[in-house]
């Protein structure tokens, strides 16, 4: 990967595997990759014969290791980090289709996921700079972990039982937006990495069942502050990296009073964070970060940065819509040619518009 500039934004598309129970045959999401970047295809759920195309910076199919999209996506950030800017890593999809596989990943080396991987390149890079310095230079890494449900925020560094039902307060300080009680632990390895995340981790999921809910309607952030300090001097930066709430349209599936509550939050944090990362991309002065608690928090946009987001992918046809809404989404910050759009596409037995596909390439091929 190409380093990007300051402020600059990424999106990879990354398709997962099928399950043992989802077939060949439904598989309508394709990717291809070549000299101009990437391009992942999918069916008109409205007439087979016809596909849409959208283009990213980069694309994975279900045969990618965790171990390639680190490697190209991930680790070049560190470097970044390291130079003082903060890295920003999101997984973005919707639920069942791979964000926290990726983000958080499984026990195996092999299945690690993109957050140990890259607290292991954070260590690794620490040490040969501390190597390497003459001078007496020390690198501190200190961490904070939360989550974001129905715009209300909880530390997970705290056990569940410790939370109250309003949530920790923000405040402006100094232009930046702190999380007013938030814990940050000092994190001086890899081995104390782990042990802290695998009980937040815990929390998370116990935190989820006491409110009834599941922990994929929740946004969770994990900060990593990196302060290089030599003699008087310190310079700290910041790698945030989210495994956002599912983002299936809930009107579709559920329809109960607090599923919708939890739905209408979910879906405001995610349009603003959609409308943010349109602004960064499009070099706006104003970017709307302040209209949701989530990227009022992570201060999108006011800061140089890196922003890799991860487009999570399910293969099959019974993710179609979202699978749809969700490549619309991540596409809203690439500019591509309009070819030909017929009538306006309306799914069958679903009342609710196609999202808008304004912008994107339609070729008129078989997907495959
Ligand atoms: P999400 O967090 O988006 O809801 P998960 O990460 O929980 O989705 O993934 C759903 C299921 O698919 C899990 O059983 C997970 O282990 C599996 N899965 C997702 N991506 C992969 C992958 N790349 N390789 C193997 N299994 C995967
Ligand atoms: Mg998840």
């Amino acid at each position: 990967m190409v380093l990007p500039n300051p402020a600059d934004i990424r999106v990879v598309a990354r398709v997962r595997p099928q399950h043992k129970n989802e077939l060949e045959k439904d598989v309508i999401v394709s990717t291809a990759t070549n000299d101009s970047g990437a391009t992942v295809k999918i069916s008109n759920p409205k007439k087979e014969s016809e596909t849409y195309a959208f283009q990213f910076s980069g694309a994975y199919d279900q045969t990618a290791t965790q171990q390639e999209i680190y490697e190209h996506e991930i680790s070049p950030t560190i470097k970044s980090l390291f130079n003082g800017l903060d890295v920003t890593i999101f997984a973005y999809g919707s639920t069942g289709t791979g964000k926290t596989h990726t983000m958080r990943g499984g026990k195996s080396m092999a299945d690690r996921g993109m957050i140990p991987r890259f607290l292991s390149g954070v260590y690794r890079r620490a040490r040969k700079i501390v190597k390497d310095s003459d001078a007496a230079t020390k690198v501190e890494v200190s961490l904070s972990y939360y989550e974001i449900y129905n715009d209300k925020v909880f530390d997970l560094f705290e056990s569940p039982e410790d939370r109250t039902a309003a949530g920790l307060p923000l405040r402006d300080n100094g232009g930046k937006t702190v999380v007013v009680g938030l814990t940050e632990r000092p994190c001086e390895s890899l081995k104390e990495f782990e042990t802290l995340y695998d009980q937040a981790n815990v929390n998370r999921s116990t935190g989820a069942t006491k409110l009834n809910a599941s922990s994929s309607r929740s946004h969770a952030i994990l900060r990593i502050r990196v302060s290089i300090i030599t003699g008087d001097t310190m310079r700290s930066s910041v790698a945030s990296a989210i495994d956002l709430a599912g983002s299936e349209d809930n009107r579709r599936t559920e329809n109960r009073k607090d599923r919708m509550v939890e739905s209408a939050s979910i879906n405001k944090s995610l349009f603003t964070l959609a409308k943010c990362v349109e602004a960064i991309s499009r070099g706006d002065d104003r970017i709307p970060y302040r209209e949701s608690k989530m990227t009022r928090i992570l201060s999108l946009g006011q800061n140089n940065g890196v922003t890799v987001m991860i487009l999570n992918l399910a293969p099959v046809r019974s993710f179609h819509l979202d699978t749809l809404s969700s490549l619309t989404f991540a596409n809203r910050t690439r500019k591509i040619e309009v070819r030909e759009i017929e009538n306006e596409p309306v799914f069958r037995g679903c009342s609710r518009p196609v999202p808008n596909l304004a912008g994107t390439t339609i070729q008129r091929q078989p997907l495959r």
